[in-house]
């Protein structure tokens, strides 16, 4: 099983498939389409029933039941692209074979080192086998590990039929990082009850809320006039944009919350006298502190308004997306049946708000609650990223364990 996870997730590894927030085509990348190709081919190797890919790169197949029972229809889903952050070019992978909780050195020319040190939880990963980066790329497992997991869970099934199961739907998709995923998902075709993607962290990490959030620019004009001669004619744009932010709870801050706390996050400020723009993202969990926020922001800009001139400010505000958990809390026994699965692979489970967003917190208000479970991988998005292989053999087996439980429930 191990070797083959290992050769699955390299095979996939090896496709550049980087997406590209600045192409409005989907998927924003024709490596995107070369791995969903691939993978069509996988999924018809290993018998897997209705395949599709459309032109977008949406692929989607079927495992169909092998009961009589009436059983849910299970989704799980992956995305085909990687982040955007760090280079996903002639991605490298190293298997290291019982890792002994030493330094590991990714590039020997460049003095790149994976090390205990700096990311304490390695030593949490002795005697596993590691893949890792060489250094000069982002590894990838955001999100191809978890395509492996699904892959090879639907292989497992398929080779075990004494497992009984109701239709699981699989489906991989473009463009998550660009947060774009779900835009062409067609909820309709795919016909799940419910779904998971799988593209989580950490062993045993399960996610079920996520922020509600919006994105809002305000823009303030000023008047410039040579400052020696300024008095009662210049209006400082800059100064109105401080103004403000002095408004805003200083300690509703990122670098001040977590857990369930919310915040305003000044992502950038551009200006001069004449003209300044200040960008906000703006995040809550809860329904009403999230509109409380953006009315807040809207108060803050209309007493500025009165105070310099209606013309001097103008405020953009729109959501960007909701907590997912509003939608999986009525059906909250699909969480629940992940959470029993994990228990019993004897995997204790982690269930943490994520502090963002994910492909599901679209994807529920689309008609599909979809938690979301771990792939096993760490460091996502750069070179120190990694994944342990006995880690994704214990997601190949929740996906597993998930299927059988709904049926045995049924
Ligand atoms: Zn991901």
């Amino acid at each position: 099983m191990k070797n083959a996870l290992i050769d699955r997730f390299i095979r996939y590894a090896k496709i550049d498939t980087q997406s590209d927030a600045s192409n409005p085509e989907c998927p924003s990348t024709p490596g995107q389409l070369t791995l969903a190709n691939m993978l069509i081919e996988e999924l018809k190797g290993i018998g897997m029933q209705d395949l599709s890919i459309d032109e977008h790169g949406y692929v989607m197949a079927t495992l169909p039941s092998n009961t009589d029972k009436d059983v849910p229809t299970i989704g799980f889903l992956a995305h085909l692209d990687t982040a955007t952050d760090f280079t996903g070019k002639n991605v490298n992978p190293q298997v290291i074979e019982e890792y002994d909780g030493n330094d590991i050195t990714l590039n020997d020319l460049h003095n790149i080192v994976l090390s205990p040190s700096d990311f304490p939880e390695l030593t949490g990963y002795k005697r596993h086998t590691l893949i890792t980066t060489d250094g000069r790329t982002l590894l990838g497992a955001d999100n191809k590990a978890g395509i492996t997991e699904i892959m090879s869970a639907m292989h497992y099934l398929i080779e075990h039929p004494e497992i009984k199961h109701g239709d699981i739907r699989v489906a991989f998709t473009p463009d998550e990082e660009i947060g774009r995923g779900p835009h062409k998902f067609d909820v309709e075709r795919f016909q799940a009850d419910f779904a998971y993607t799988v593209d989580g962290g950490p062993l045993g990490e399960l996610q079920y809320e996520s922020f509600n959030a919006a994105g809002a620019r305000i823009t303030f004009s000023g008047n410039s006039v040579h400052p020696g001669t300024a008095k009662g004619k210049m209006t400082n744009s800059a100064k109105l944009a401080m103004e403000f932010h002095s408004h805003l709870p200083a300690e509703q801050a990122p670098e001040y919350t977590e857990g369930y706390e919310g915040f305003y996050h000044l992502v950038s400020m551009h200006g001069d006298v004449e003209k300044t723009e200040l960008t906000y993202i703006i995040r809550d969990f809860d329904k009403d502190a999230f509109r409380t926020k953006k009315e807040n922001i809207v108060t803050i800009t209309e007493q500025m308004k009165e105070k310099y001139g209606q013309e001097r400010i103008t405020l953009e505000m729109e959501d960007q997306y909701y907590n997912m958990g509003d939608k999986i809390k009525p059906v909250k026994e699909i969480v629940d049946t992940a959470y029993q699965a994990m228990k019993n692979v004897d995997i204790e489970p982690l269930v943490r708000p994520i502090r963002g967003g994910t492909d599901g917190s679209q994807l529920s208000y689309m008609g599909l609650p979809t938690p979301n479970i771990f792939t096993g991988g760490e460091n996502f998005h750069g070179k120190y990223e990694y994944i342990s292989v006995d880690n994704m053999d214990k997601a190949v087996h929740v996906i597993v364990e998930i299927s059988r439980l709904f049926e045995k429930q049924a």
